[in-house]
């Protein structure tokens, strides 16, 4: 008997007609004589709408009261869930994340995991029951609920499986598995067989949200091997793993993009020693994750410093600089919403010359324009027009993959 964790996002439960489909593979792992843990997703779009009627009674609600409503989504899923395997005769039982002791800190919206106890999902497995948990939630140290960041249900089904010493975790979505660039967005996309958590991790955190990044981050820390599938279509879907066969050294993996990115440029500073620690160190302060930074080489005295942060940071990151204009000694601030990030990805890019020329050769092609380029041993980001992103995506993916 194996113990299999699967986890569906909100479009694989997004109706009754989905609820039912999920329960028929859920239904088929049990009979098969598994004992078997569900994470659920919150009900398509469901997310969305809570937050959205939260805003239109309070611009600005509390992060403790949004993570009680936004968590009522996922319970919605499990419970219904119950009540459909129930109809087929197959005992379920649902749980909220407190339930089953997934402590979390306290940071409201973000929250990290902890700890899961698991004690109570332990009883329901020896009772031969279907154990059906609310993902995107936990309970921190207070006993209030709390949510993990957008997308968590992915980390919640990770953190699970790592607890429970699962054999399989099974990520069930509506795509069949992880392709080499969005296939929603690139139409020649293909998909991966095997990709290791390295690639997984930095193609999640630069935007590919087929899995969460903190739960490839926890997979490569507990050695979860990942499964990607869809929910819709019996195929074989991806697995992520620490090491894969490939054969030949490729030179990338995949290609992501990333809109909800902002570019500040602060203009005509100082050019004097200690300057840029003073801006950073004051965005630091304000708890804002900066990206890429580019400062000029300066015209006399003065010099620009330019950098990304994400999106939802801001009125954040502007009103922090506001404040501080008179210390920090600037001209302007300029801020653009309209960039995305645009990346490569791949493990074999450091030992292989002329990838960054290619990528951006077929830019140039494309007659796309980069506002910033950055670097790291596995990856290669531009900032482009977001409206571009797009075609930069599927011209690179071209020049990579070959048009198909
Ligand atoms: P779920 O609701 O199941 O969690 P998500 O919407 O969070 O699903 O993630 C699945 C989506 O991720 C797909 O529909 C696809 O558009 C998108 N996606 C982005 N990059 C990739 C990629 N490299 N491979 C597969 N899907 C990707
Ligand atoms: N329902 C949450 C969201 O939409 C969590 C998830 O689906 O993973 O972000
Ligand atoms: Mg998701």
């Amino acid at each position: 008997m194996s113990l299999i964790v699967q986890k569906f996002g909100g479009s694989s439960v997004a109706n009754a007609e989905c609820i039912r489909r999920v329960a028929g593979i859920i239904a088929e792992t049990y009979q098969a004589g598994n004992e078997v843990v569900v994470i659920l997703s919150a009900q398509g779009d469901t997310t969305d709408e809570l937050i959205a009627k939260a805003k239109e009674i309070n611009p600005r609600p509390s992060k403790r009261e949004l993570d009680m409503l936004m968590a009522t989504g996922e319970q919605m899923s499990i419970s219904l869930m119950a009540m459909c395997l129930a109809g087929m005769g197959i005992s379920a039982v649902s749980l909220a994340g407190w339930q089953i002791g997934m402590k979390t800190n306290s940071h409201y919206g973000s929250a990290r995991i902890e700890r899961v106890t698991g004690e109570r999902i332990k009883k329901e497995l020896s009772r031969n029951r279907v154990v059906l948990v609310a993902g995107f939630q936990g309970v921190n140290p207070s006993g209030d609920i709390t949510t993990l960041g957008r997308g968590g249900s992915d980390t919640s089904a990770v953190a699970i499986a790592a607890a429970l010493h699962a054999n399989k975790c099974q990520i069930y979505t509506d795509v069949d598995g992880v392709y080499t660039a969005d296939p929603r967005k690139v139409p020649g996309a293909r998909k991966l067989d095997e990709i290791t958590y390295e690639e997984m991790l930095e193609l999640a955190s630069l935007g590919a949200q087929v899995l969460h990044n903190r739960s490839v981050e926890m997979a490569k820390k507990y050695h979860v091997q990942l499964e990607v599938l869809s929910s819709f279509k019996q195929l074989p879907g991806t697995l992520v793993k620490e090491v894969t066969k490939q054969v030949e050294q490729i030179e990338i993996t995949g290609i992501a993009k990333d809109t909800e990115t902002a570019l500040f440029a602060l203009v005509g500073l100082q050019d004097e020693p200690g300057k840029a620690f003073r801006v950073f160190r004051l965005l630091s302060n304000a708890k804002v994750n900066v990206d890429v930074i580019l400062q000029s080489i300066g015209r006399g005295s003065i010099k620009d410093i330019s950098f990304t942060v994400p999106k939802c940071d801001t009125e954040k990151t502007l009103a922090a600089l506001q404040e501080h204009k008179a210390a920090l000694g600037f001209d302007r601030i300029d801020v653009d919403t309209t960039v995305a990030k645009v990346s490569i990805v791949g493990a074999g890019m450091v030992s292989t010359p002329g990838v960054a020329a290619k990528m951006f050769e077929a830019l140039a092609d494309a007659k796309i324009n980069i506002n910033m380029i950055s670097t790291s041993e596995i990856n290669i980001s531009v900032l482009v027009n977001a409206e571009q992103a797009d075609r930069a995506m599927n011209a690179i993916h071209d020049k990579f993959f070959g048009e198909q």
